[in-house]
């Protein structure tokens, strides 16, 4: 007896929706999205859809119409509810472009539940263009099967985040100069990594960042790993010793 396909099937389109779903709505969906939907994955009336609202959870739905430019999707059930993200903070200086987009994709597929842009001494991007961001976000999102968004900070100067820093969040320093090996460090949830700029952190800073009650100062090797590979790498290690790596899938 074959096997009954499972519905919907994994090849489902997921889509963010920036409004509250409930069964038997009706979402519209336009613009980029509505032109993937019709011109690339050429779908037509009935077919499956994922969506997602960063506030209920999954939900299915199928495409009651469709337009030259936007579709309609009939809400049906719900597949999953919102998921609760471990509490990991990752803050980091912003790089360039290509290279902060892949920091911001990574993070929110590892599970990240804040991302929190710091300007430091050395950092030579200022200003991050926050919608650039948004939308990576949600892509990385729909691609990995997120339903909550990782929230997305203003960014702060080091002395302004270290100043304001919440009591009780361990404050993890990847260091290039040096610091304990990270499997030493106990720093369950609520937690936070922070990644220097290219040109690393001042002795200035260093000074504060080693002040500050909530700092660990951690290596992620002997080798100067870029920005975007220590973000990612401390990331990762964190998940895999308190995140949500640590139970069977
Ligand atoms: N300009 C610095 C230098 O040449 O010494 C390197 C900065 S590195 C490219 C960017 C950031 O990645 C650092 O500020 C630090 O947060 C992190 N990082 C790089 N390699 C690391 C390591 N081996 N251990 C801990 N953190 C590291």
């Amino acid at each position: 007896m074959p096997a009954t396909p499972a519905w919907p099937p994994a090849s489902t389109p997921r889509l963010f929706v920036d409004t509250p779903l409930t069964s038997e709505a009706m979402a519209t969906i336009d613009g980029a999205a509505a032109h993937y939907l019709l011109n690339v994955m050429r779908l037509k009336v009935g077919a499956p859809i994922l969506l997602f609202d960063n506030r209920s959870g999954e939900w299915l739905a199928n495409i009651a119409e469709t337009g030259r430019r936007s579709l309609t999707l009939h809400v049906e059930r719900q597949t999953r509810p919102i998921e609760q993200v471990p509490d990991l903070w990752l803050c980091f200086a912003p790089v360039k472009k290509a290279r902060l987009d892949w920091i911001i994709e990574k993070a929110t597929e590892l599970g990240v539940a804040r991302l929190q842009p710091v300007i430091t001494e050395r950092t030579i991007v200022e200003r991050v263009k926050r919608e650039r961001l948004e939308a990576q976000i949600i892509e990385a999102c729909e691609q990995c099967g997120r339903t909550a968004l990782p929230a997305l900070s203003e960014p702060v100067k080091l002395a302004q985040l270290l100043a304001d820093w919440p009591a009780g969040r361990a404050l993890l320093f990847a260091d290039e100069a040096g610091g304990a090996p990270f499997a030493t460090v106990a720093a369950p949830a609520p937690a936070a990594i922070l990644v220097g700029p290219e040109g690393g952190f001042t002795v200035r800073e260093r000074e504060l960042l080693v002040a500050s009650p909530a700092v660990r100062r951690i290596t992620l090797g002997p080798r100067i790993l870029r920005a975007e590979t220590a973000a990612i790498a401390a990331t990762g290690l964190w998940m895999a010793q308190h995140g949500d790596w640590t139970s069977d899938a």
